[in-house]
C-alpha cells in the first residue's frame, strides 16, 4: 500500500496504473476509519483492479468550528485497517495542497437546489457547498471509474449522485449499506465522542427508526408515526432532537400520505453529548441502489 500526500505523486502513480488498463475505486473519507468505511474498501477491491482511499478532513464543509477542531486524526491506525481491507493507495493531502489559496474566502458556490435545503441543509449551512467541493476536487485529482459512498449520508450521497450527473463526471456511484454497532447504533467517527453513559443511549435513534418503519409498512398515519418518533427522542434526557423526518428519498421533503413505500426514506439527526448523530432507514431497500 502507498501513500500519497501530494497531488502530484497521486498523479503520477496513477496514470502509471491508468496506462495499464487498469480500473480505480475511490473511497473518499475523513480519517478515524471504522468497520462502515472498511465495508467500502472492500467492495472498491472486489470491483476494481486498484483502490484508493482518501483522507482528509476537510475544512470547508464543517459549520461548527469546535466539531472541526475535535475531529479525531488517526492516519497511522487508519492505515493498519487499510492495507487488509484491499486498499492500494492512500492519499492524505495537507490543507495546502487541496486549498492552497486558502478555505476561507473566495469559495465557489455551488447550488444543488432544493435537494441541499432540507434535513441536513436546515442545520448544516455551507456543509454542502464544502463536500461538493472536496468530492469535485477529489474526483479531478484521482479520475476514479468508481466511487463508493455510503447510505448513512444519504443526503450526500443524493448531492453527490447531482454532481455527478450535472458536471458530467463518467463516474459510477455506490452506495454502500450502512454498518451498524451491536446494538443498531450506526457506527461514526464521532461516536467516540461520547461517554460509556451516553453510548448505553445511543442506540435509541436506531430503535425509534425500525419501530416507525415497522408502523409505517403496517400503514400507520405517516403524521401520527413522525410524532410518536420525534416524542421517544424528545423525552429522553440524554438526546437533544434537531428533525425526525419521513421523506421522499428523491427530494427529500416530507411526505404526508404513503403513495409507495419505496420511495420513503426515514432520516434523523439528534446531539448525544458532543457527538451530532445522524441515521437513516430505508422502508424498502431497492432505491437508491443500495447493496
Ligand atoms: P466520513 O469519513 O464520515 O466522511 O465517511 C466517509 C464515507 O464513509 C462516507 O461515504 C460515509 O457515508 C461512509 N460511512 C460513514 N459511516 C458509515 C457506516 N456506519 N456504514 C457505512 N458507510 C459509512
Amino acid at each position: 500500500m502507498q501513500i500519497c500526500k501530494t497531488i502530484p505523486a497521486l498523479r503520477q502513480l496513477l496514470d502509471g496504473y491508468r496506462k495499464e488498463g487498469k480500473s480505480i475505486g475511490l473511497v473518499p473519507t475523513m480519517g478515524a476509519l471504522h468497520s462502515g468505511h472498511i465495508s467500502l474498501i472492500e467492495k472498491a477491491n472486489s470491483a476494481n483492479d486498484l483502490t484508493v482511499c482518501s483522507i482528509y478532513v476537510n475544512p470547508t464543509q464543517f459549520n461548527n468550528q469546535d466539531d472541526f477542531e475535535m475531529y479525531p486524526q488517526t492516519l497511522e491506525k487508519d492505515c493498519e485497517m487499510l492495507k487488509p481491507a484491499g486498499c492500494d493507495v492512500v492519499f492524505a493531502p495537507s490543507h495546502n495542497e487541496m486549498y492552497p489559496d486558502g478555505f476561507h474566502e473566495n469559495l465557489i458556490q455551488l447550488n444543488f437546489g432544493g435537494i441541499a435545503e432540507e434535513l441536513e441543509g436546515k442545520f448544516r449551512p455551507g456543509h454542502f457547498n464544502g463536500v461538493g467541493i472536496v468530492v469535485t476536487k477529489l474526483f479531478n485529482i484521482v479520475n476514479p471509474d468508481k466511487a463508493y459512498f455510503g447510505q448513512k449520508d444519504l443526503q450526500q450521497f443524493l448531492i453527490i449522485s447531482k454532481l455527478v450527473k450535472d458536471f458530467s463526471f463518467g463516474i459510477d456511484l455506490v452506495c454502500c449499506a450502512i454498518v451498524r454497532e451491536e446494538d443498531g447504533l450506526a457506527m461514526s467517527s464521532r461516536n467516540s465522542r461520547l461517554s460509556q453513559e451516553e453510548r448505553n443511549e445511543a442506540s435509541l435513534l436506531f430503535k425509534v427508526l425500525s419501530e416507525a418503519k415497522e408502523k409505517l409498512i403496517f400503514g400507520e398515519d405517516v403524521s401520527v408515526v413522525g410524532n410518536e418518533a420525534r416524542q421517544q427522542i424528545a423525552s429522553n434526557q440524554f438526546f437533544k432532537l434537531e428533525y425526525f423526518e419521513i421523506v421522499d428519498i428523491k427530494s427529500l421533503k416530507p411526505i404526508h400520505k404513503i403513495n409507495n413505500l419505496e420511495d420513503i426514506a426515514l432520516c434523523v439527526s439528534a446531539h448525544l453529548g458532543k457527538a451530532r448523530l445522524i441515521d437513516n432507514m430505508l422502508v424498502k431497500t431497492s432505491k437508491v441502489g443500495v447493496n
